[in-house]
């Protein structure tokens, strides 16, 4: 597999780029996709890289009826050098496999998946904007293809991967955010699919992100399934907590996404000597923390806005205001930390960098 090697068709026309200055997450897509397929039999093959373009698949594909499906999530960052680089992507090509399992999609080879994601980089580099603080999304996907009503794990494939060039998720400076815990539904329960990334754990969740958008809050803050008492995780983010000194995070018990900037934030945290802890944490535990003023800090973590800040929870009829609505001080070094390794402005003591080239000349 490693050795397969990539066909290429470039573009013959390349498109106007968007505006560096005013990017909307998600809208507009590079010149070229990766895409290979699988078969029952053949494996993945065929992996191409080719210009962007509509799918042509059969209406009964079996990924718009039943919902296999999954996704990953990560960016290339453009350094003041020119270099370009991505933050441990190894760990996205992990972390799809684990969903793929989950999911009983076929594995794909982690190593190889990495060439073919370095080289629509490096293709479509020029994509890969520099104003301060944009970088090109990179939206790895499989979904199964073979047209057939049955539920039943499919025998046909695709994988692909799409990018996009995003602004800074920070305009203004980094900004708190608001976030209601919900109280009647749920994101997922331990032996169903909250751990795998994929696309019908979002299906479900927009119920209630619609009804606290309505209210004025941005996120929801998910409590387990079973008790609705233990915190999960906000969103499409991780949570974190610091409580007197010490910054506590749900642990993954199964029903939560094993985040990548979770992983990096607690790595981080110990490498700088901060105690941190992974365990269980009721919303009782956070409110009383708040009540006896030991509640310093609350912040969201993803690859979207790596680190988003709480400025205040609403639960059970309590408004918590944490930190005076203010950004927190770890929130903060941790935020400048993750994204100096990221842009190259800071030295890399966890090996966290991956290069995909050295050099580029065009700027965007
Ligand atoms: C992707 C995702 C996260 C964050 O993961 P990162 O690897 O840090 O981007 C958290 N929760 C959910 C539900 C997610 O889908």
């Amino acid at each position: 597999m490693v050795d397969q090697s990539i066909r290429v068709e470039k573009s013959q026309s390349r498109k106007s780029k968007p505006n560096p200055n005013d990017l909307v997450f998600g809208r507009n897509f590079t010149d070229h996709m990766f895409v290979m397929d699988y078969a029952e039999g053949l494996g993945w093959h065929n992996p191409s890289i080719i210009p962007y373009q509509s799918l042509t698949i059969d209406p009964a594909c079996m990924v718009f009826h039943y919902g296999q499906s999954v996704f990953e999530g990560l960016k290339a960052f453009r350094t003041k050098d020119g270099d370009i680089q991505l933050f441990r992507p190894e760990k996205n090509l992990q972390r799809l496999n684990n969903s793929n399992e989950r999911l009983v999609i076929p594995p794909i080879d982690e190593e190889f998946g990495l060439e073919a994601i370095k080289q629509l980089v490096e293709l479509d580099k020029d994509w890969v904007p520099a104003a301060e603080g944009t970088s090109l999304y990179i939206r790895p996907f499989i979904i199964s293809t073979e047209p057939y009503l049955g539920v039943a794990p499919s025998h046909h494939y695709k994988f692909i991967v799409i990018m996009s060039p995003v602004g800074s998720y920070y305009k203004e400076g980094i900004n708190p955010v608001k976030i209601a815990v919900e109280d009647k539904y749920v994101r997922a329960v331990k032996g169903g699919t909250g751990e795998a990334k994929t696309g019908g754990n979002y299906a479900s969740s927009l119920k209630a992100q619609e009804i606290v958008e309505k209210e004025g809050y941005s996120q929801v803050l998910w409590l387990d399934g079973v008790h609705r008492k233990y915190i999960e995780e906000v969103g499409s983010m991780n949570v974190f907590f610091k409580i007197n000194g010490e910054v506590v995070t749900p642990a993954l018990n199964g029903s939560i996404l094993p985040g990548i900037t979770r992983d990096s934030v607690i790595q981080l945290l110990k490498h700088w000597d901060v105690p941190v802890s992974e365990r269980q944490v009721s919303m009782q535990e956070i409110f009383e923390a708040h009540q006896n003023g030991t509640l310093e800090e609350a912040f969201g973590s993803g690859t979207a806005a790596v680190i988003s800040p709480i400025g205040e929870l609403y639960w059970e009829g309590h408004h918590l205001n944490i930190n005076d609505g203010k950004t927190g001080e770890l929130s903060k070094k941790v935020y400048d930390y993750i994204t100096g390794i990221q842009y190259g402005k800071k030295e890399d003591p966890l090996n966290w960098i991956v290069k995909v080239e050295k050099k580029t000349e065009v700027k965007y």
